[in-house]
């Protein structure tokens, strides 16, 4: 048994998405990472970056991955400037954080006027027109 909050690889939604056994609109896709849209997004264009390889904790991402990681995120940023130049990049670490899904992500949420009071209470899910037109905004360039 894990910590309390973990999850195995073996039943962990990212890693079933990681290994597309999952769907997700996908945004960006390297060896070692992955980027596809939160299925309910804060903002729009609302982005996931992860480690393919599953990992809850920060703590426990190998050194290895530090700059595939990093990379994939401001590739991510970098894209969603397209969108805002404004935007939040944050990872949620443990319940008491917020976090639902334990394979480490960072969130990536462009920020608009107006939205400037702060996100939405109400989360609707992330609608496939919507996803189609995101992924063509968001797509390599
Ligand atoms: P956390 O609170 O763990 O930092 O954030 C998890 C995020 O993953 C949430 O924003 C949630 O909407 C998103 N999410 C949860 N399950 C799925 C899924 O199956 N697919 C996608 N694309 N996003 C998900
Ligand atoms: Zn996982």
């Amino acid at each position: 048994m894990g910590a309390p909050g973990s999850v195995a690889a073996s039943s962990c939604i990212f890693c079933a998405i990681a290994q597309k056994k999952a769907p997700a609109y996908i945004v960006y896709e390297d060896e070692d990472t992955l980027a596809f849209l939160d299925i309910a997004p804060l903002s729009r264009g609302h982005t996931l970056v992860i480690p393919k390889a599953h990992v809850d904790r920060i703590t426990d991402l190998p050194p290895a991955r530090y700059a595939s990681v990093l990379a994939t995120v401001t590739e991510i940023c970098r894209r969603m400037e397209r969108l805002s130049r404004d935007y939040n990049i944050g990872v949620n670490q443990g319940p008491l954080a917020g976090q639902i899904v334990f394979h480490l992500h960072f969130h990536v949420i462009p920020r608009y006027a107006h939205q400037v009071g702060g996100f939405p209470r109400e989360r609707l899910p992330l609608a496939p027109e919507e996803a189609r037109a995101l992924l063509r905004e968001l797509g390599p360039g």
